[in-house]
């Protein structure tokens, strides 16, 4: 049977838990010291590690040989722990509304953990628990027995009563930066036995936007397009991104202010398939390049990962007289991407969006000229 890369690779000890350096090492601090709280909340976006941060954690604090921290995985207690038991329990508010579950733990708390020294209770996506439910568990949070651990996990914080909040130890698990998904990336791959090139990483870990369970299904998605050497060509045609030729062309125009020329150019690229609102996407990272290209001068070549005559067109394109259309059109691109995303007529939103950042930024250039020359004029 296929695992999916997500699954495979989850983390098994704290060292393995990626980014969120700040919680590994507070919970890492407790389990030390042994000063284990009653009730963790975890929160941050979906694939930022919440859940499995959670198991470890809980097989962490029951260990009879935890290894700086994080469980042994050898002795009895961990070994036990590994398959489905009842002293680490995984509730999904999201699944089964809860209410009877956590009827069934108010029952069941009370009695103390079969292997190791706590019982554990994750609920995952807490918020999503009725308000009965939340009773319910509010009064278990009021008096915990001693040996019971209750994590939360949620993506939604806000949706979460104050008077749970304030019971519970509280985490923010960050969005995972671009360099460390591209480092787990290099790891998963090579243990794949899959080939692939610096820029495919990059595209990939891009698309992943801070969460290691997309960017690891992204990843999976584009092995099994790809087979066993990933290409960037491949990946961009995976995940349908605009190759950067298509880019540099649009640009060109959006930049002469050709607007005929400029939707004919997308509507080439919206006829092969592409949805804009991922082409408008693919634009605005674009146009971010340029403006670092633009900004940092040569040492933009470290960070703008193309090839070498793309970066040589780039360029061209990230000078001083273009910045206003650059600017405009990260701007402009930005502000409809939700608009894009609702509309049901998304091509036009798009199509408006390039004319205004021709005739907007236009605007802005006559006005600076007329500044200019006014400035000139003897007074
Ligand atoms: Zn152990």
């Amino acid at each position: 049977m296929y695992l999916a890369l997500y699954r495979k690779y989850r983390p098994r000890t704290f060292n393995e838990v990626i980014g969120q350096d700040h919680i590994v090492k507070t919970l890492v601090n407790q389990i030390k010291l042994d000063k284990i709280s009653h009730a963790y909340l975890f929160t941050g976006s979906r694939g930022t590690g919440k859940t499995s941060t959670a198991k470890i954690f809980a097989r962490a604090i029951n260990c009879q040989n935890p290894n700086n921290g994080s469980p042994c995985g050898e002795c009895e207690v961990c070994k036990s722990l590994e398959g489905t038991n009842i002293d680490v329990l995984e509730i999904d508010a999201a699944s089964n509304n809860g209410v009877d579950e956590i009827r069934d733990l108010r029952e069941k708390v009370k009695y103390p953990p079969v292997v190791g020294n706590y019982k554990v209770y994750i609920i995952d996506e807490v918020h999503m628990l009725s308000s009965s439910a939340f009773n319910a568990l509010l009064k278990t949070l009021e008096e915990p027995p001693k040996h019971t651990v209750f994590i939360l996990a949620t993506t939604e914080v806000h949706k979460l009563p104050a008077t749970i909040l304030s019971r519970c130890l509280r985490f923010d698990f960050k969005l995972v930066s671009l360099e460390n998904l591209s480092k787990l990336l290099e790891n998963v791959l090579k243990s794949e036995n899959v080939k692939f090139d610096e820029q495919s990483i990059n595209v990939i870990a891009r698309a992943g936007e801070g969460s290691v369970r997309d960017t690891l299904s992204i990843a999976d998605r584009c092995v099994s397009f790809a087979g066993d050497e990933l290409t960037y060509s491949k990946v961009i045609s995976v995940l349908g991104i605009a190759e950067r030729e298509i880019l540099i062309n649009i640009t060109n125009k959006l930049l002469a202010k050709q607007t005929g020329e400029v939707l004919v150019e997308l509507d080439s690229v919206l006829s092969s398939g592409k949805s804009p609102l991922v082409f408008s996407n693919d634009l605005i990272s674009y146009f971010r390049d340029l403006l670092l290209v633009y900004t940092l001068g040569d040492k933009s070549r470290e960070i703008v990962v193309v090839k070498d005559d793309i970066y040589a067109e780039m360029k061209k394109q990230g000078i001083e007289s273009n910045y206003t259309v650059i600017v405009k059109a990260i701007e402009i691109l930005s502000g409809v991407e939700q608009e894009l995303r609702y509309s049901a007529q998304p091509r036009i939103v798009l199509e408006t969006a390039l004319i205004k950042i021709i005739n907007d930024s236009s605007i802005i250039d006559r006005i600076e000229k007329i500044e200019q020359e006014l400035k000139n004029f003897p007074s």
